[in-house]
């Protein structure tokens, strides 16, 4: 039987960072991924009808330098995209990162709200520096925690007072705000209001009406880097991390489905491959989402019942799709939303609360060359009536297409090789257990202390040597290594 240091389940981003992270502190490491490819949810299938790699991803900047990234192949500074909203009137609302221009577009809507705007961006700058500093801080177990338990929570409370009264007050009454809230306080056009709404809503089962979508539109301006989706840079994200973690000397298997988590006197001492091979090690990380980890990976005796409760009670409930389409006329550049009013929008999600597909979808479509990558929601994984299907499936793309046609004249007819992933695919094909992207959904029942389960959002799990590394654990959802890197360090300080 082979030995490691540590084995990790799964080699999405987050697993390679912390593989990287933890093969650079001289650990021997193995990933172990039940796909052929490698990248998890940052990668299709590695062929011609690939659509995940039009998807975001900025890793931190911090893990970049750690990790060298750059050598190993890494853009170090990849910018977000400009985010241009269509209106029905074939206005576009442009969004970028160049403060006066994004100024002059919003004066087409509102002399005032455009005045606003440069305000807006550095309380946003510092709102998402105080986030990503949360999103560092190790969570200690409550309610009993030492004090050097405690001390970064100290830390982060400096940090947080230190943004000035002014801007402290606002960051903090900002997380329970619906975006629509949050956005009202700053501005009069609703076009404006809606655009950025959109990220308060992206992958999440909300609407820009619900308490917590200020939070996730804070979440996703922190890790898109900005407003627009850097396009197209996965594969090289991918590519680096997994070189600069082999450099380091992790091992990676492909190929390779963990069934079970080994247990032996209430410790995780390896893992049991579907193939029946068994491997040991000292510890066992997983990005596993966490209700796949805790009720499939792991078998329920070592845990307490009131702890198999709360992991079964996780949310996922998925509202995501996604669609891959060529066009064979130029397309705009950059990320473009279907998001014309607020009203608009949480109609959209009015379909979710009801188990069915939004007839008018909040669409935000990336572009790459005459590629288009199409985000679709409201497509709920749990439907009212019927299922995910044929049927299903063929309403799915028609009214994604029917929609752009609305927005973008004249495209319908050059639309080539359209494909769709719908959540239950999500779930079947990258493990995204009831189609939820983010391993858990960022709601304010489901954050930082309580991500992914109140009283375990340290990494650690009730198994002594069982740590989670993916994005269901603090600092988690969508493509940035927090989750990964925070593991690697719990591991180290352990
Ligand atoms: C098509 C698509 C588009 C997306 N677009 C965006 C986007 O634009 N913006 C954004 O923020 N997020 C997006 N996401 C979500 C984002 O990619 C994920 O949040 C993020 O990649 C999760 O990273 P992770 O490393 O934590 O986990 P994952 O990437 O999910 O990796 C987990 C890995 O574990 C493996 N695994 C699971 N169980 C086992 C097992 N038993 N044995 C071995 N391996 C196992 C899985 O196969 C997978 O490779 C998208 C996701 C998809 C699928």
């Amino acid at each position: 039987m082979n030995s490691f240091d540590i084995i990790i389940i799964g080699a999405g981003h987050n697993s390679l960072t912390a593989a990287a992270w933890l093969a650079k502190a001289g650990k021997k490491v193995l990933v172990l991924e039940k796909r052929a490819v490698v990248g998890g949810s940052c990668i299709g299938n590695g062929d011609a009808s690939d659509l995940a790699p039009f998807s975001s991803g900025f890793l931190r900047p911090d893990i970049i330098r750690h990790l060298g990234l750059t050598k190993f192949g890494l853009n170090p500074a990849p910018v977000a995209a400009n985010l241009i909203s269509l209106l029905p009137d074939s206005r576009q609302l442009v969004l970028s990162a160049d403060p006066v221009k994004t100024a002059e577009s919003i004066a087409q809507f509102s002399a005032a709200d455009a005045a606003k705007w440069p305000d807006f961006v550095r309380f946003m700058d510092k709102a998402a520096a105080a986030l990503e500093s949360a999103y560092a801080t190790p969570i200690p177990r409550l309610p009993k925690f030492s004090p050097v338990e405690g001390l970064p929570l100290a830390q982060l409370a400096l940090k947080i007072r230190g943004l000035g009264a002014r801007n402290m007050y606002a960051f903090i009454r900002l997380l329970p705000m619906s975006a629509k809230e949050f956005l009202d306080d700053w501005f009069e056009s609703d076009a404006l209001k809606a655009a950025l709404a959109s990220l308060g809503i992206y992958n999440a089962n909300l609407g820009v009406m619900s308490a917590g979508s200020a939070y996730n539109l804070l979440h996703q301006y922190l890790i898109r880097g900005g407003w627009g989706q850097p396009t197209g840079n996965l594969p090289q994200v991918i590519a680096a991390l997994e070189s600069a973690a082999k450099s380091f000397g992790a091992e990676i298997r492909t190929s390779a489905e963990v069934a079970r988590v080994t247990v032996e006197n209430e410790r995780a001492s390896g893992v049991l491959l579907a193939s029946g091979e068994q491997i040991s090690a000292g510890l066992v990380l997983s990005s596993a989402d966490p209700k796949r980890t805790f009720l499939s990976l792991v078998t329920p005796e070592p845990l307490d019942p009131e702890f198999v409760w709360a992991a079964q009670t996780i949310k996922m409930r998925g509202v995501t799709a996604v669609l891959g389409a060529q066009s064979a006329a130029p397309l705009p550049s950059g990320t473009l939303i279907v998001a014309p009013s607020l009203n608009y929008l949480e109609r959209a999600y009015d379909a979710a609360k009801y188990g069915q597909i939004s007839e008018k979808p909040y669409l935000e479509i990336t572009t790459a060359g005459n590629a288009l990558f199409i985000h679709f929601q409201f497509a709920p994984y749990f439907l009212k009536t019927g299922s995910w299907n044929a049927d299903t499936r063929a309403k799915l793309e028609s009214l994604t297409v029917e929609t752009l046609e609305s927005y973008l004249p004249n495209l319908k007819s050059k639309i080539q090789n359209l494909q769709s992933i719908t959540p239950l695919d999500l779930e079947t094909t990258f493990s995204l257990t009831e189609g939820d992207p983010h391993h858990g959904q960022l709601a304010l029942d489901q954050f930082f202390f309580m991500r992914p389960i109140p009283g375990y959002a340290s990494q650690k799990t009730p198994i002594a040597g069982l740590y989670l590394c993916g994005s269901g654990v603090h600092g988690g959802g969508g493509v940035s290594g927090i989750a990964g890197r925070n593991a690697a360090r719990a591991v180290l300080k352990k």
